[in-house]
């Protein structure tokens, strides 16, 4: 099938080349010239594990093209998805500019049937939205073609993103035309050999289950931060309650890890664009408002620690502390919301260096703070302990989970460590006379 779609970031990106992968014929149109300069040379824009090579073998094989140019784009495919950024408005609710845009765009262009496929995280009533702008656009432009817009809300975790569109736990299809519902069916046919993933269901209810599923996820990420709280204020270890409460299976092991808060391009922004949908309708969110107001708290944590820690924010004028972990989770070099974000700005602000490793994200930092003497982005893990007075972790990497102790101690000025993600045992590093603070694990500082 061929295949157009607008947008080459995370989501656009990773499914052009999933769907080239499995034999479609697919043109990625993005607005960045740089961006499309890059892939067409072979450069991968995002780190992704699995992506590269797929990429660049498609587009070798000439089963996948990149291109600025929206007309060759719209001319391409019968199915045309849009893919671009809904980020959060000022007030929180998703800004539908760069849909609307493509949605015109599509219109202007198209001298055939289309399906359009908004893949794009969108509020309820984008569709209809989508289907009006192309139908004024036909109508001014006096062509009378069909057309169809369809829901497919993308569930891809960044860092497993390849691997989650190529074995998808379910495929959201919204629609109500039958012509629709079979070409979608054929196209995600190669990813479902195994079983029927695909989930029929109206337009507005797919919209819907794409931001449910998120904010139910930021719920239970939420919750535990909430319990995570209480345990440090009861002398409680929340890792023991995690456990306790993961074995009951209507609860289940995932996603009730405790932390510094939850970050990423989706979570914060959907939560709170859920919460605009909500109150424009008239009904007031109080439990989505909380979770969103939780994480807030929450990723203020470790400098709270860190405060705690010296007696008070003065004192950490002049210090130095090394950073593990930028990226707002392991696996990918995205820096939006990330807690690292939130404590770097306030020890800053509080005077304090930051000396910060991260496999993946470095570069993303520096392209955001660019050069800065506050800021020193050091090649290794070890590096960034080097003379630096506390260790903190706000990314739970893999090889940040057995670090050497001992060789720690000896680059640290103190023996301190605020571990955002609970990756060490408190009762060992206490016996070896560190100063640890995790996340609800008894300690009230
Ligand atoms: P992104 O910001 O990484 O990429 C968006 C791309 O769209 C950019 O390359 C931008 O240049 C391009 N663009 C903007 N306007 C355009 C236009 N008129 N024509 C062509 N290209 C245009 O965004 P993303 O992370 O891929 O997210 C895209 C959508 O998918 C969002 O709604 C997001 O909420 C949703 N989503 C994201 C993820 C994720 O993990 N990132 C997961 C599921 C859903």
């Amino acid at each position: 099938m061929k295949v157009t779609i607008f947008g080459t970031g995370y989501v656009g990106l990773v499914t052009g080349a999933c769907l080239a992968e499995v034999g479609h014929e697919v043109t990625c149109v993005d607005v960045d010239p740089g961006k499309i300069a890059r892939l067409n040379d072979g450069i991968i824009p995002i780190y992704e594990p699995g992506l590269e090579p797929i990429v660049r073998e498609n587009h070798e094989q000439g089963r996948l093209h990149f291109t600025t140019d929206a007309a060759a784009g719209v001319a391409f495919g019968e199915l045309q998805f849009i893919a671009v950024g809904t980020p959060p408005d000022e007030d929180g609710s998703a800004d539908l500019q760069y849909v609307r845009a493509v949605a015109a765009t599509i219109a202007e262009h198209m001298e055939a049937p289309k399906i359009i496929i908004d893949k794009s995280t969108v509020p309820v009533g984008t569709g209809d939205q989508v289907r009006e702008v192309v139908a004024e656009t036909l109508a001014r432009r006096g062509v009378d073609l069909a057309f169809d817009v369809v829901s497919n809300p993308e569930f891809l975790k960044e860092g497993a993103a390849v691997n989650d569109f190529m074995k998808p736990d379910r495929i959201i299809v919204g629609t109500s035309d039958p012509h629709s519902e079979a070409v979608m069916r054929e196209l995600y046919a190669p990813f479902n050999r195994n079983h029927d993933r695909v989930i029929v269901m109206d337009l507005r209810s797919a919209e819907l289950t794409k931001y449910a599923a998120n904010a139910m996820l930021a719920t239970k990420i939420s919750f535990m931060n909430e319990l995570a709280n209480l345990a440090e204020r009861l002398g409680a270890d929340i890792e023991q309650v995690r456990l306790g409460i993961g074995s009951d299976p209507r609860i289940g092991y995932h996603f009730i890890y405790p932390g510094c808060g939850y970050g990423g391009s989706c979570f914060p922004k959907d939560v709170q664009a859920l919460s605009r949908i909500a109150h424009s309708v008239d009904h007031e969110p109080l439990l989505l408002d909380a979770v969103e107001a939780v994480n807030r708290r929450q990723k203020h944590r470790p400098f709270e620690m860190l405060v705690a820690h010296y007696g008070r924010v003065e004192a950490l004028a002049g210090k130095t502390f090394a950073l593990w972990g930028l990226a707002f989770k392991p696996n990918t070099d995205d820096m939006r919301e990330a807690p690292s974000r939130t404590l770097m700005e306030s020890l800053w602000a509080a005077g304090a260096k930051v000396q910060a490793f991260d496999p993946e994200a470095m570069e993303e930092t520096q392209r955001i703070y660019g050069h800065r003497d506050d800021l020193a982005l050091v090649g290794t893990r070890d590096a960034a302990l080097k003379g630096a007075d506390a260790l903190v972790i706000c990314t739970e990497w893999k090889a940040f989970r057995a670090p050497d102790f001992a060789l720690m101690r000896e680059s640290l000025t103190a023996p301190v460590i605020v571990d955002g993600r609970n990756l060490y045992d408190p009762d060992r590093l206490k016996a070896e006379g560190w100063h640890y603070y995790g996340i609800g694990r008894g300690e009230t500082v």
